[in-house]
């Protein structure tokens, strides 16, 4: 039985020796509780600037279960997860972050998961978003609940990409070759049965953390229109309300000065409604111009991700 865990690395070598040596226990945990596995463990290294390719290099010259791969430039975490899974041969894979957030104690509980609770798959979320900005938290829960309004998609609040999965979930995930990757969307997307795992939110080890909130703001855009159509239909609706409410206002307007002759201006509100009117129009293109750029970049069929180096 082999186990293999991916773990996507972008300037963490600070973090990687602490890794490393909590994984080491976990490992030791495992050849007492069930010596029939083994592990493999793959550093995706996601275009690092800093010596991170190096601290894993001096790892592996120690360990031969450490394996690597090395990107020309960074392509992002989704693609190093994806490149992950693509390369991990495991009968069962798991993702976890190099900055100790995903504890590598809560292992053995989820491995217990997918062979002797028949479940295909276990992943964890955290209970609380200790140490994170509260404007950060208000955003992302905002984000869950528009998300999961929009989409048919399960898109779990919490969740981590912190989880294992068998063979076969692995080989789902890796057939969706999408560009546009929002691995919290796909996990949901390829279904299988999964067991929650819910723990305390833990701060990283070391190194700091690569998300600003522009980027996560950005993200968060990336994920809605991966998966779910309903910005567009929105827009449809918006089209349809406001062409109503104009044909009312025309009416409105003509009985008004057959009755009463009324010729009072209103140029105020004229410019009211031109401007509203004018602001969602380029609302509108806007949201057609987001899936039209996602529509482009599909079709170039670009790689996901570029190797350099792989060991
Ligand atoms: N990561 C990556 N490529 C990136 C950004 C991040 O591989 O472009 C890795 C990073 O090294 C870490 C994990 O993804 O192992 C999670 O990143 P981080 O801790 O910065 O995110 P957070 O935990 O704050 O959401
Ligand atoms: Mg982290």
């Amino acid at each position: 039985m082999l186990l293999s865990v991916v773990v996507p690395c972008y300037n963490e070598e600070e973090a990687i020796p602490f890794f490393h040596e909590e994984l080491k226990k976990v490992m030791e945990v495992f050849a007492q509780k069930y010596p029939e596995v083994t592990f493999e463990v793959l550093f995706v290294d996601d275009g690092s600037t800093d010596g991170t390719l190096t601290v894993i290099k001096d790892l592996r010259a120690n360990d031969e279960r450490i394996h690597f791969i090395s990107f020309s430039r960074n392509f992002g975490k989704e693609a190093a997860i994806y490149a992950g899974l693509k390369n991990a041969k495991g009968d069962y894979v798991v993702m976890m972050d190099a900055d100790l957030q995903d504890p590598p104690s809560l292992l053995p509980e989820m491995y217990e998961a997918v062979t002797a609770e028949g479940y295909d798959s276990a992943a964890t979320r955290r209970t609380t978003r200790k140490g994170e900005p509260p404007v950060r938290s208000f955003f992302a829960r905002c984000f869950y609940k528009i998300a999961n309004k929009m989409s048919r998609t399960e898109i779990v609040d919490g969740a981590r990409d912190y989880r294992i999965m068998s063979k076969k979930m692995a080989e789902a995930i890796v057939s969706m070759c999408e560009y546009n990757r929002f691995t919290k969307g796909i996990y949901g997307w390829v279904g299988f049965k999964t067991k929650w795992i819910s723990y305390e939110n833990v701060e990283r080890v070391a190194g700091k953390t690569k998300w600003s909130f522009w980027k996560l703001l950005m993200y968060s855009i990336d994920g809605i229109t991966a998966f779910s159509t309903t910005p567009l239909r929105l827009a449809s609706f918006m089209g349809f309300f406001f062409t109503l409410l104009a044909f009312v206002m025309i009416v409105f307007i003509v009985v008004r000065k057959l009755v009463s002759g009324d010729p009072t201006p209103g140029w105020p509100s004229l410019a009211c409604i031109v401007v509203f009117i004018g602001g969602v129009q380029l609302f509108c293109i806007g949201i057609l111009g987001e899936y039209l750029t996602k529509t482009y970049l599909e079709t170039k069929n670009r790689p996901i991700y570029i190797a350099k180096e792989e060991e």
